[in-house]
């Protein structure tokens, strides 16, 4: 039986690409207010930064990701004394901007009616500065106490860990194919792929389920198919002979 749904975060529950580019945006008004080379420098730019650092970093906590980011587009504008004021100021922005996706609210009314919630991230999002304060019986944060990040295994025994009952009780929903579908059945939890912008699904696992929106979740759970461990205690009850095996 299905007890708790834990959240990602980012691009899952709260729409982070507009409040990036809103930080990042007030960062280059910013160097250009600090000095003229920065005229030059573009907001593309400034967003490439982070991919360009990321490779290296991916398993650095994401703040200091974001901040190697920065680094590098400071260091176009010769601004490379400014890092603290200017990471400052980014992230004032982005936490102003990050908000939920509309259809998370009544979809996190309707859920909580029936399940335990939960919110389990990678990444900066803080659920009280994104709009979503008091919205979680449990909140798990990479890199708080050491904990690894998605998709290591650690992350998603801590889930189960806060969460406080069996791993298959328990759903993770979110939009990466790595990080909230596959790593988390390997962790023995469900799994349920949030598909927003109707990417082809990747080969392979197949997820307990595939919604294109939030509103779409109440429904899909309440209908979910009891977890295989489940299932076989099931056939094991109706005459010890396993139905899904060959007659
Ligand atoms: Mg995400």
């Amino acid at each position: 039986m299905l007890t708790t749904v834990v959240f990602d975060a980012d691009e899952t529950l709260l729409d982070l690409r507009p409040a990036v580019t809103g930080g990042l945006a007030a960062v280059l008004d910013e160097m250009r207010r600090r000095t003229p080379r920065a005229a030059d420098v573009t907001l593309a730019e400034l967003e490439s930064d982070w991919g360009a650092v990321f490779g290296e970093l991916s398993a650095a906590p994401v703040m200091e990701i974001r901040r190697a980011a920065l680094a590098r587009s400071l260091g176009r504008a010769g601004l490379d004394d400014h890092l603290d004021e200017i990471a400052d100021l980014f992230f004032a922005r982005r936490f102003a901007l990050t908000r939920p996706f509309p259809d998370v609210p009544p979809a996190l009314v309707a859920l909580r009616r029936r399940y335990t919630l939960g919110f389990a991230t990678n990444g900066n999002s803080r659920a009280e500065r994104c709009g979503l304060a008091g919205e979680f019986a449990f909140e798990v944060y990479a890199h708080e106490n050491g904990l690894p990040k998605k998709p290591a295994p650690e992350f998603y025994a801590a889930v189960v860990e806060v969460a406080g009952v069996p791993a298959e009780q328990i759903v993770y929903v979110g939009d990466s194919w790595e990080h909230d579908v596959v790593a988390p059945r390997r962790s023995g939890l469900r799994s349920v792929w949030l598909n927003r912008r109707g990417l082809p699904r990747p080969a392979g696992l197949v997820p307990d389920a595939e919604v294109a929106t939030l509103a779409e979740l109440p429904v899909v759970l309440s209908d979910l198919p009891a977890a295989s461990s489940d299932r076989i205690d099931l056939c094991v009850d109706l005459g010890g002979r396993r139905r899904d095996s060959p007659a």
